[in-house]
């Protein structure tokens, strides 16, 4: 495993996983599933945040207490699916900042067009989490991660459940300096584009639209 990409190889987080790419899965359990996973996934991407300390009083004794250091974090979903993931990690990290990408795909040239941009100010000074659960081609990826360091945003680490080898080339190749933390890297894409074994459409498994 390169330091660009990690995966998570925690084994509540290899068997959650197993239970969300089922397909007899009911998109209730799909959702619980997808929460609990994203705390876990989220623990591991937080794993180097900065600590400093600061004077507590126990009820013993006065100590110097570890405490995160620095500005709130700012996560960054990109639409739609990326919601799903985004509300594990906000229950592990609750101050966090949040931010939102919309790209869709222009069905004439495939490229990823922005519909949607709002993120948190001071993105420069921040750990910026983007999050989306499928990293299948690279194209929204690497559009979202172009966008958010246009507006600054410097230290960033990109968070998904699956990826596929293709796409963390194409996010390998066009940022370097984003590393990828996983649950699982797949076999491959197939001719539609979807992770290949996967787990289906996330978004329409996540909200029940299909
Ligand atoms: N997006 C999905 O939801 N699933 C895939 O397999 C690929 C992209």
């Amino acid at each position: 495993m390169s330091d660009h990409l990690t995966i998570v190889d925690h084994p509540l987080v290899q068997h959650k996983l197993t239970l969300m790419r089922d397909k007899t899965r009911s998109t209730a359990e799909f959702r619980q599933l997808l929460r609990e996973i994203s705390q876990l996934l989220a623990y591991e991407v937080t794993r180097s945040l900065a600590l400093g300390t600061k004077t507590i009083e126990t009820p013993m004794q006065a100590m110097q207490a570890p405490v995160l250091e620095g500005k709130k974090l700012a996560l960054i979903s990109i639409l739609r699916a990326g919601n799903g993931l985004l509300d594990g990690v906000l229950e592990l990290i609750p101050s966090a900042r949040v931010g939102f990408v919309g790209l869709y795909r222009d069905e004439e040239t495939l490229q990823p067009v922005q519909y949607y941009f709002k993120v948190p100010e001071s993105l420069e000074d921040r750990l910026v989490i983007a999050v989306d659960p499928m990293l299948a081609t690279g194209n929204s990826s690497v559009a979202a991660i172009d966008l958010l360091k246009q507006a600054g945003a410097k230290n960033i680490r990109f968070l998904c459940l699956l990826a596929a080898p293709e796409g963390v080339k194409r996010m390998a190749e066009a940022h370097p300096d984003v590393p990828i933390i996983t649950a699982s890297l797949d076999s491959h894409l197939n001719e539609k584009g979807y992770i290949v074994p996967g787990l289906g459409d996330a978004g329409d498994r996540m909200f029940g639209t299909k």
